[in-house]
């Protein structure tokens, strides 16, 4: 493909840049005049509704904090079978599988490093019993790198709404 090059003549005279500048100028002026996009966080948060700039929130396929859903009695779903630890990418799960007189297996430790994970959401897509969840929250700042690591009872814990991934068969999300 052949290349254009535009020359552009020098000014043959002296030109004013008055006209250039009051033409931007105004459009600053215009833009002071229009409304605000810019929200105040923390006092204005993302689940609030319209602040006079529309309602925003955070989509329902977001992928942050982690929570592990529980049972009517408390106690979490996780039946220890693996296979979340197995297939993180980040490698930030630890498991510790347990087993009752029953022979129910349950974890006896279960901890993921939120500081390690990726996001990617495998171990929410893996998860048999639907107990592990990426969940739609992202307020998890803290003072050290120790409290990142989320172990079962602050996992289950949580209260934020679970992601719902993204569907391949619905793209839109409709
Ligand atoms: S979201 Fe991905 S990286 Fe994070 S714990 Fe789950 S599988 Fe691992
Ligand atoms: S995939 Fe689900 S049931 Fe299996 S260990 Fe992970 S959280 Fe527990």
């Amino acid at each position: 493909m052949a290349i254009g090059v535009k020359v552009m003549k020098r000014p043959d005279r002296q030109v004013s840049y008055v006209r250039a500048t009051l033409k931007g100028m105004a459009l600053t002026f215009k833009h002071m005049l229009e409304k605000k996009v810019t929200m105040q966080y923390p006092e204005q948060k993302s689940t609030d509704q319209d602040h006079g700039m529309g309602a925003y929130s955070l989509s329902p396929r977001w992928r942050g904090t982690h929570r592990m859903l529980t049972d009517e009695q408390g106690r979490s779903k996780c039946v220890a079978c693996g296979l979340c630890p197995q297939i993180c990418p980040a490698n930030c799960i630890k498991l510790v599988p347990g087993e009752d007189e029953q022979g129910n297996r349950y974890p006896l430790i279960y901890e993921i490093d939120e500081f390690r994970c990726i996001f990617c959401g495998y171990c929410q897509e893996v998860c048999p019993e639907e107990a592990i969840h990426v969940g739609v929250h992202f307020e998890n700042s803290e003072y050290s790198r120790g409290r990142f690591v989320y172990d079962l009872e602050r996992l289950s814990s949580q209260t934020h709404a679970v992601s719902t991934l993204w569907d391949p068969s619905d793209p839109e999300g409709e």
